[in-house]
């Protein structure tokens, strides 16, 4: 991936997980918002992101599942 992270434009990882958990304040959404208007690889970060929180949170779930099954003895 050819991502210059030295940008200080582009936000920081932490702000895109608030961008998709809509953690963000006013201020920063608005910012986070118009930079993927020009920057592709923001949006592309975003969407791996967004993947990486669904598949993260579907574990969780399981593994609360599997945590609910063994407490109940079965
Ligand atoms: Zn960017």
């Amino acid at each position: 991936m050819l991502l210059d992270m030295a940008d200080p434009n582009h936000p920081a990882e932490e702000a895109l997980e608030r961008f998709l958990l809509n953690h963000c304040s006013e201020t920063e959404l608005c910012e986070v918002e118009t930079h993927f208007l020009h920057c592709e690889d923001c949006v592309n970060r975003l969407e791996l992101l967004e993947t990486e929180i669904t598949i993260f949170k579907c574990c969780l779930e399981k593994v609360a599942n599997l945590q609910f099954t063994m407490a109940a003895g079965a």
